[in-house]
């Protein structure tokens, strides 16, 4: 409890970005603050030590800066799943629907050369969730076992969890 409250603290709202009416979670603020960035990470490290996993998988971009570090704690492997055109060798691609068109996450075919990789994916927020449903689906049709996905915020008033959890279990150390 006093954990959350250290790392929520370091998170700052900034208003109208990147456009007019959003309020944007802006976690450099916690990066930077020694203290929040180790509380966050004891946390995630108590809490996945047990799980077993193989590989943790982060998405394009901040959930690159958790899942690395993650992964280096719990030492298992980092996979990105990176936005469209990124991924140099052979990937599989997902496309999901933005507010105004659409985007693509795609990963290397090869991303988990383990058999049956026991994965966690990460990433800093959850919204409407159209972005963590589509890496969830790509870490299926790599055919690894994704074993929860895993968010420092969730914006619950969108539930984009919902659509998540028919892939695997979700996690949120912050619910707003
Ligand atoms: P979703 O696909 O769930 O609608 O949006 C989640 C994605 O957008 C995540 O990759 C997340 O990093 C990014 N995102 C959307 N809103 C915010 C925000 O307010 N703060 C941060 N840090 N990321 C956001």
């Amino acid at each position: 409890k006093e954990d959350k409250k250290i790392i929520s603290n370091s998170i700052r709202d900034i208003k109208d970005f990147p456009k007019e009416g959003i309020v944007f979670k802006d976690i450099t603020t916690l990066l930077n603050n020694k203290e929040a960035y180790q509380t966050l990470m004891n946390h995630l490290e108590e809490r996945y030590n047990s799980y077993n996993l193989d590989y943790v998988a982060g998405i394009d971009s901040r959930g690159f800066i958790f899942g690395a570090a993650l992964a280096d704690r719990l030492k298992v492997g980092f996979v990105p799943v990176r936005k469209k055109g990124k991924l140099p060798s052979t990937t599989v691609c997902e496309k999901y629907e933005l507010e105004y068109g659409f985007d693509e996450v795609e990963i290397h075919l090869d991303a988990f050369p383990k058999a049956k990789a026991r994965v966690l994916l990460i990433d800093d927020l959850i919204a409407t969730g159209g972005t963590a449903n589509a890496a969830a689906k790509l870490i299926k049709h790599v055919n690894a076992d994704l074993v929860e996905v895993c968010f420092l915020l969730n914006l619950t008033f969108l539930d984009g969890a919902k659509k998540v959890r028919e892939h695997a279990p979700v996690y949120s150390i912050l619910d707003i």
